[in-house]
């Protein structure tokens, strides 16, 4: 039987599937409306969302929003969380940095992004970078050729992918970033573009 958004979200909360829940302050399951037509799928939580418990609150989350105004989408009606639930990091002086989740741990924490798809049954799913393209799509996913372009899959009528907002904010030049930031606004308007084909 498909568990609710409620039930997957407290068992998720003492998951020890992999080690990563060892040095993460808190399991950081998907937040939104449980029957969003549209998932954002990204990769794992960040340094922000470690602390608050939420997806996407910290700086590429901001920037997130910003690209989904200009994309015309209101967040509020989204369901979005991440491949991975809890903080990956490693320390460099006093901060801690994001590190890329092994293919092991995004396997192991797959059953959470499963149920979370089973429950909200969403028409657009966008998985937003490589972990999470690898975990909706496939392995051997390539966001970097296939950005922006509606794949086949069984777990929702219109699924694609594109950058993740982070990989934005380490962009150095501010014409690149702008640049991205246009290329990042473009993808995301497919979501109206699915919206609109229903
Ligand atoms: S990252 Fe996922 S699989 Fe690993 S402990 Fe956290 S919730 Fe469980």
């Amino acid at each position: 039987m498909t568990k609710t958004l409620k039930q997957l979200r407290e068992d998720a909360r003492g998951c020890q599937n992999c080690t990563l829940w060892a040095n993460a302050t808190q399991t950081v399951f998907g937040a939104g409306d449980p029957h969003a037509r549209v998932m954002l799928v990204g990769e794992q939580p960040g340094d922000e969302e470690d602390k608050k418990g939420l997806p996407f609150v910290g700086p590429a989350g901001r920037l997130l929003d910003k690209a989904l105004t200009e994309a015309g989408v209101d967040r509020e009606h989204l369901y979005v969380t991440n491949a991975v639930k809890h903080f990956k990091w490693q320390l460099r002086g006093k901060r801690r940095l994001h590190k890329t989740p092994a293919q092991r741990e995004i396997d192991a924490c797959h059953q959470w992004l499963e149920g979370e798809i089973a429950a909200v049954k969403p028409h657009v799913i966008v998985c937003l970078g490589s972990t999470a393209a690898k975990a909706v799509i496939g392995k051997d996913f390539k966001v970097s050729i296939s950005r922006g372009q509606f794949v086949e899959s069984p777990l929702a009528p219109y699924v694609f992918a594109t950058l993740h907002p982070s990989a934005l904010l380490r962009v150095q030049e501010d014409e690149d970033r702008e640049l991205a930031f246009k290329q990042l606004v473009n993808d995301l308007s497919l979501i109206k573009k699915a919206l609109a084909r229903d």
